[in-house]
């Protein structure tokens, strides 16, 4: 009688003859949840805009409350906007997250202006109750003339700042809470990469993480029309093509400098500067509509952020993974497999899972090599 192999190892299997990885099974591990599409900034490299400038209506959080239930133990949950931090009950919706679904890690994407309602959150304690880790991401998108010219918000620099010595006080009080800054890196802020670094990680200790503008006129590929987002920057652009390896390495010796926090990142960016310069990935976009997935304020639900949501939460009574699994998801699965992207978000996922199906393998560390 043949010996039957349990899954996971027929998956490795496959996945060492297919070096482009195998397609997983339709299970969330990796939530981007929008909570509003308000903002109290009006960013030039923002893809929302639209939807910053007339904003949509926001689920309840009794509507959150059936979607943490529902679903899974989620490995990282990265609540967004517009700014997640003009909610007034964010604290409960993140509660509700660690509570009713188990998450691992809350991340919240945040311009990082409204300190009271940051310091709130974190003195809330959660990690003590619920063992959970919760990451702020600040955006700083250049040195003060720059970062306040793209954000749109004058003085806001010097503000992040201020309030950047007070999250990294913070964390060093709530061991389940750290802060980490994020930087846009456009045709008009590369060139303060290192200046950027000194700045935060000599300066206040805080560690220092990039990702490339993105847009989806200039970072996809072959997503079909009809279900392709307009989403692009309302005015930002990529560096030039030939500045991408130059500023990889860059990127890649301040990682070396500070410690290297940021080496699965490193290895993400590396596969996107390749996929920009034409060479193909070593993996096809693995988590898109199956472990990874976004929630939209009004509730309606897509594979990713460059495609169209494909169901609404309200036709399922909330109930996240009975949409995940039902025949317009199984359809919305099918139709994306033919594109290609430099999302950072799904990439990174799409890498984590490669690596897991091939029990370690990696691009290599300066930048992906092809299979
Ligand atoms: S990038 Fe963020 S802070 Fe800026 S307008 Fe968009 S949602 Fe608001
Ligand atoms: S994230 Fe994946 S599914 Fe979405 S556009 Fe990019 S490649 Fe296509």
């Amino acid at each position: 009688m043949a010996i039957r192999l349990p899954r996971i190892w027929q998956k490795f299997q496959k996945a060492k003859r297919d070096p482009k990885g195998v397609y997983p099974d339709p299970r969330l591990k990796d939530l981007i949840l929008f909570v509003t599409d308000r903002c109290n900034m009006r960013c030039d490299h923002c893809m929302f805009w639209r939807r910053i400038d007339d904003p949509g209506p926001e689920m309840s959080l009794e509507s959150l409350r059936k979607i943490a239930a529902s679903i899974d133990p989620l490995r990282t949950l990265a609540i967004t906007g517009g700014e997640p931090f003009l909610r007034k009950d964010l604290g409960e919706i993140v509660e509700t997250f660690y509570r009713d679904n188990r998450t691992h890690h809350v991340q919240i994407n945040t311009n990082g202006v409204l300190m009271d309602r940051m310091e709130e959150l974190v003195r809330r304690d959660l990690g003590a109750r619920y063992k959970h880790h919760l990451t702020f991401q600040i955006s700083l998108d250049g040195l003060e003339e720059t970062h306040d010219r793209l954000r749109r918000a004058p003085g806001s620099f010097q503000k992040i700042l201020r309030n950047l010595e007070r999250l990294t006080a913070l964390s060093k009080e709530y061991a389940y809470f750290r802060t980490v800054v994020l930087t846009n890196i456009n045709k008009t802020n590369h060139h303060q990469i290192e200046e950027l670094s000194e700045m935060l990680w000599d300066g206040i200790g805080v560690e220092h993480t990039y990702d490339l503008v993105r847009g989806v006129s200039f970072s996809s590929w072959n997503i079909p029309k009809d279900i392709r987002q307009e989403e692009d920057p309302r005015e930002c652009d990529l560096p030039s093509l030939d500045e991408l390896p130059s500023i990889y390495e860059r990127i890649l010796k301040v990682n070396e400098r500070e410690g290297r926090p940021f080496d699965q990142f490193m290895r993400q960016l590396g596969v996107q500067v390749d996929m920009l310069l034409g060479r193909p990935a070593p993996f096809y976009c693995l988590s898109a509509g199956r472990t990874a997935g976004v929630i939209y304020s009004d509730g309606s639900a897509a594979a990713c952020e460059f495609t169209t949501p494909f169901a609404s939460l309200a036709d399922y009574d909330y109930n996240l993974k009975r949409l995940w699994l039902s025949p317009e998801g199984e359809e919305r699965r099918k139709r994306i497999q033919c594109c290609r992207c430099t999302h950072t978000c799904f990439v990174l996922t799409s890498l984590q899972e490669w690596e897991e199906q091939n029990a370690g393998a990696r691009p290599s560390k300066t930048r992906a090599s092809n299979p």
